[in-house]
């Protein structure tokens, strides 16, 4: 096996499932958010461990991601978040599983297939209260209501909305989303559905926003990572690991990877990692990040490569050809640290982690 793996630490997740849990109270459902393969860490061992630790519902992206998890025998309601398409209606009313709808012909064909499977499908409501992605627009909202009407075979379990600023420090934006909901949910009571469920609440705006959490919460980060300035004690689950595969001594004024970006200052020795671009350490990574070994941070140096890494170990005597490497997830170098150094969130550095990568559980 290539010696880059990423240690996924399921006693964290449950760990950070917990702290979630305590901080939204009795009365509010979860549910966890698992797409993009878990955020990376692997869908099928991270819905196990959350339906273990008590989430009371699982959420995906796609009925793919969905098929996944009941391939693997998860049998928990799963809801697609990003809607599904017509000709998947009946794949989803068979397997229980639970589509955010803003779209007629989507109920349309999810009340046909519940008619021919005999049972009454449930959804719920999504309504684009300023995120402009997916949802009922507010000015089209009761015209869907009508047409939502005249199907006998779907029941509305709930309501939803998602927030585009939670994370601002202006909390306008959010407020305003969060008070039209309001106002559209007695639109929707008005037409004579009695959901179950509204909710609003993703990570951010859980630890921000405690009127925002309603009846049901959707973590998805939270349980992943530790977050920046957290007063929450939440622990990293991912760990991304290599072993160096090569050291070198060289002189001062050497080039180092494609280009020659990094030109060595003074003589230095230079440990190669196998991990690249393709196994989702991002390019921008290079001559700008840390890596952590023992118990120091190394620069790297030169232009990450598609599937190798130069670090510069000058300063760390001890580091031997196959010695394990962090690339983030210790006290030294987070994964937060990572999305700054590469210009971007957490979320893109975790869920991009590559195929090639083995997931190694804990
Ligand atoms: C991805 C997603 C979430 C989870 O968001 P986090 O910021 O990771 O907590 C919640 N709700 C919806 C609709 C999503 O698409």
């Amino acid at each position: 096996m290539r010696p880059t793996w990423a240690e996924i630490d399921l006693g964290a997740l449950q760990h950070n499932f917990m702290l979630v849990k305590e901080l939204v109270g009795v009365g509010v459902s979860i549910l966890s958010v698992v797409k993009a393969d878990g955020y990376g860490h692997g869908a099928v061992e991270v819905s196990k461990a959350l339906v273990e630790a008590g989430t009371d519902m699982l959420g995906v992206a796609t009925v793919e991601e969905a098929m996944e998890l009941r391939d693997y025998g998860i049998d928990l309601p799963i809801m697609l978040l990003g809607g599904m398409r017509p000709e998947e209606a009946e794949l989803a009313v068979q397997n229980n599983m639970v589509p955010c709808l803003f779209s007629i012909d989507v109920a349309r064909a999810l009340d046909k297939a519940a008619s021919s499977s005999g049972c009454k499908a449930i959804y719920h409501l999504k309504i684009d209260t300023g995120m402009t992605r997916l949802g009922v627009r507010p000015e089209e909202l009761t015209d869907f209501l009508g047409g939502l009407s005249e199907l006998k075979n779907i029941r509305m379990d709930g309501v939803l909305t998602h927030l585009a600023s939670a994370f601002t420090e202006s909390t306008d934006y959010t407020e305003a989303q969060l008070s039209g909901f309001l106002q559209h949910l007695g639109t929707v009571r008005a037409h004579g559905h009695d959901p179950r469920y509204t909710h609003s609440a993703s990570s951010i705006s859980i630890k921000r926003f405690p009127h925002s959490h309603m009846d049901l919460v959707r973590p998805g980060i939270i349980l992943y990572t530790e977050g920046e300035s957290d007063s929450l004690e939440l622990r990293p689950v991912m760990k991304l690991k290599s072993r160096i595969i090569q050291l070198r001594r060289v002189p001062a004024g050497t080039p180092v990877s494609y280009g020659g970006t990094f030109v060595t200052a003074r003589p230095s020795v230079i440990a190669t990692l196998p991990i690249g671009y393709a196994d989702g350490y991002l390019r921008k990574l290079s001559n700008r990040a840390l890596v952590s070994l023992h118990g120091k941070t190394s620069p790297v140096t030169g232009a990450v490569c598609m599937d190798l890494t130069m670090v510069d170990v000058t300063d760390v005597p001890a580091a031997r050809v196959g010695d394990e490497v962090t690339l983030f997830g210790d006290s030294l170098v987070s994964v937060e640290q990572v999305a700054a150094w590469a210009d971007t969130i957490s979320y893109e550095i975790l869920s991009i982690t590559g195929k090639r990568v083995q997931r190694i559980y804990l």
